[in-house]
């Protein structure tokens, strides 16, 4: 199930404290895939229910566990052209094992999605959802942290 572009741009600008039911929402915490999740539909894992008493629905909190949940993973540049709508990683290159399917636990890794060449993704600096184009996303971090990968939606 691909969220349509509508859907995806109401998230634009809001905080995790907007899009979160369950109220995990400090700002020192890392929601890149907590946002995902919410937007997505992700329950797998270990989410913001885990982490905090609520009432909604609990979203996967961490990016290296979505990662093997991708039916298909690979290079950015290698992301199928009719392949329109995916997750995007990105991260050290080392980090991750393509055959195998995993993501190491590091510091630097961010996840967003991408929906006809543009990505949604939570800007833990900014506090809220922002949408850039893949050249942008790139920066996110500095080489040799910004090596991108694409992954099906689960
Ligand atoms: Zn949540």
């Amino acid at each position: 199930m691909l969220a349509n572009q509508l859907i995806l741009s109401t998230y634009l600008d809001k905080t995790i404290g907007d899009i979160c039911p369950n109220g995990y929402a400090n700002d020192a915490d890392n929601h890149c895939a907590h946002f995902v999740s919410h937007a997505m539909g992700y329950g797998f894992g270990v989410t913001c229910l885990t982490m905090r008493r609520g009432k909604g629905f609990g979203a996967n909190i961490r990016v290296q566990e979505i990662f093997p949940h991708c039916p298909t993973v690979g290079t950015w540049d290698s992301k199928p052209v009719t392949m329109t709508g995916c997750l995007v990683f990105i991260t050290n290159a080392s980090n991750v094992d393509l055959a195998n399917k995993t993501m190491n636990n590091v510091p630097r890794k961010h996840v967003g999605i991408y929906l006809s060449g543009l990505i949604y993704h939570y800007s833990n600096s900014q506090h809220r959802v922002v949408q850039q184009t893949p050249e942008q996303f790139s920066h996110h971090y500095a080489a040799p942290n910004n090596a991108m990968f694409y992954g099906s939606l689960p």
